[in-house]
């Protein structure tokens, strides 16, 4: 099958909502089914190993409604699920059954497994008598094997009030094989008029209701369950997914105003709602107030994708927050993932299973100072820890690092390099990050490189909303920025801002 059809196919599904153009489960007729359509947050897959996927999907057939519980009863539901080869379900290779509780909003985190490596299937639920849409997801390569070239999309920061969802619409029509979500999936503010679209709740989300809502409010929007119908998703969350800018579990905003116990009751609502709405394998389920979600997915001898957690681990807010001057002294006992994580992340890349180990986070990483300082919510505010990791990669001799940022609702791409005091120092590394989807609004279109003087690493800069879409082969990468022009209304094109390529062994961005 052609990309084209395939992606008309998982697009057309979705438009078709489960509807009778979708074939087989013979004994469903949806025209005739008694309760209203409850797949209205779409489907979704992700964390893709050699063998399984995991299938998500959330019954909920008046997203809305206050109590977070999408209108559904306080009953057990059985949901069907089934994986085909193509796209007509025609051959069948697992397919099961699994309860949806309202203990758990009605969301189902099935793991397919027995497929085959480096491998395209396709996926489809039914529930009360409805088919759900179908997405299409894939395979890794067998450990060992390069598999196909992998094209590998991601982005990160989408508020849904600050714009159309365009970006996650366009991501899909790349066809990409896997999306990387790199947090702020939502925001939890409360409602603020005067923007392209509204939240649903007017005060900030603090409840495990309220965050469950924010959820079913974002998966509602058709672009965005375009982009997870496309391909399996490995995602992680961002300061927004519980509150701006926490660090460690210490906050960084006064309001609203909560008792240490309220803030623990925030912490575990935010959790518990987002790995509810995530295609997370059951090994990342919550513990309370806390989740186990930096983790490594190897894709064969092509790439490993090491998941950080850069918001829960930091351990020393010496210094503050916000952008400041401090010295390397006063940082000096900062680490951003933490001391197990940092051991954990060092330990993955001695091991050099595959050619690209690609580093996914969230906060800038590269330095870059300016005339008030640096961000002390950023990899500066963590310099030893930077320092230690990047060294750990050379004396490991990881011969092609790639760090992969979000956070900054812009574009940007820079050369890492050994001593950002010595600007001339060997380059040992890249970091690409993504801009927004949606947050930030429009943008400027600026291009100018900020305080590129004293931070000369630093490559490029665009202030768009748009994505990455990177290309892995055995030899190079290539990455592509992509950017809209507008998201303040639906349906932008996007266009390609500017493409890099890293060869094989040979660190340092070049400009194709
Ligand atoms: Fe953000
Ligand atoms: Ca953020």
């Amino acid at each position: 099958m052609t990309p084209i059809s395939r992606r008309s196919f998982v697009l057309g599904g979705l438009a078709a909502a489960g509807a009778a153009a979708v074939p087989a489960y013979s004994s469903v007729v949806n025209a005739t089914a008694a309760v209203p359509y409850p797949f209205q947050l779409g489907v979704a897959s992700g964390e893709p190993d050699a063998s399984s996927v995991v299938l998500w999907t959330r019954l909920a057939p008046s997203p809305l409604n206050a109590d977070g519980q999408g209108g559904m009863a306080n009953t057990n539901v059985v949901v069907d699920w089934q994986v085909s080869t193509d796209d007509r379900f025609t051959t069948l290779v697992a397919s099961g059954s699994v309860t949806a509780t309202y203990a758990a909003a009605h969301s189902v985190h099935v793991v397919a497994g027995g497929l085959s490596p480096d491998a395209d299937y396709y996926y489809r639920f039914r529930a009360q008598g409805h088919l759900s849409p179908v997405g299409r997801t894939r395979t890794a390569p067998a450990p060992g094997t390069n598999g196909r070239d992998l094209v590998m999309a991601f982005t990160s920061c989408s508020h849904y009030e600050e714009g159309y969802f365009t970006v996650y619409r366009r991501m899909a029509e790349d066809n990409p094989g896997v999306i990387l979500h790199l947090g702020d999936y939502i925001y939890e503010y409360g409602a603020t008029s005067g923007r392209p679209r509204l939240h649903a709740g007017t005060s900030e989300i603090v409840s495990l209701a309220d965050y469950r809502r924010r959820y079913a409010q974002y998966k509602s929007d058709p672009d965005l369950q375009a982009a997870h119908a496309a391909a399996p998703w490995i995602v992680v969350p961002d300061d927004h997914e519980v509150e701006n800018n926490v660090a460690g579990n210490v906050r960084a905003d006064s309001t609203p105003a909560l008792t240490a116990a309220q803030w623990t009751a925030r912490r575990t609502a935010a959790y518990k709602a987002y790995y509810e709405n995530m295609p997370l394998r059951p090994a990342q389920a919550p513990g309370g107030a806390s989740i186990p979600l930096y983790r490594r997915l190897p894709w064969g001898k092509l790439a490993s994708f090491h998941m950080l957690d850069t918001r829960q681990y930091r351990n020393d807010q010496a210094c503050g927050d916000g952008w400041k001057v401090c010295s390397d002294a006063d940082l000096a006992s900062r680490s951003l993932p933490g001391n197990a994580q940092e051991t954990w992340l060092l330990n993955n890349l001695a091991q050099r299973t595959a050619t690209w180990d690609v580093i996914g986070q969230q906060v800038f990483f590269a330095r870059r100072f300016n005339s008030t300082g640096a961000s002390m919510d950023s990899w500066d505010g963590y310099r030893a820890s930077r320092a230690r990791i990047q060294q750990g990669w050379v004396d490991r001799g990881v011969r092609n690092p790639l760090v992969l940022t979000g956070d900054v609702h812009r574009a940007w791409a820079s050369n890492l390099v050994a001593d950002y005091n010595n600007p001339a120092s060997a380059v040992i590394g890249q970091e690409l990050v993504t801009s927004s989807v949606s947050s930030g609004g429009d943008g400027d279109g600026a291009t100018t490189i900020p305080d590129v003087g004293t931070n000369p690493w630093l490559k490029f800069y665009n202030n768009r909303r748009g994505y990455v879409r990177t290309t892995f082969s055995p030899t190079q990468l290539r990455a592509d920025f992509r950017a809209v022009a507008k998201v303040s209304e639906h349906g932008a094109a996007a266009t390609t801002v500017k493409s890099f390529v890293v060869e094989e062994g040979r660190p340092g961005l070049q400009t194709v």
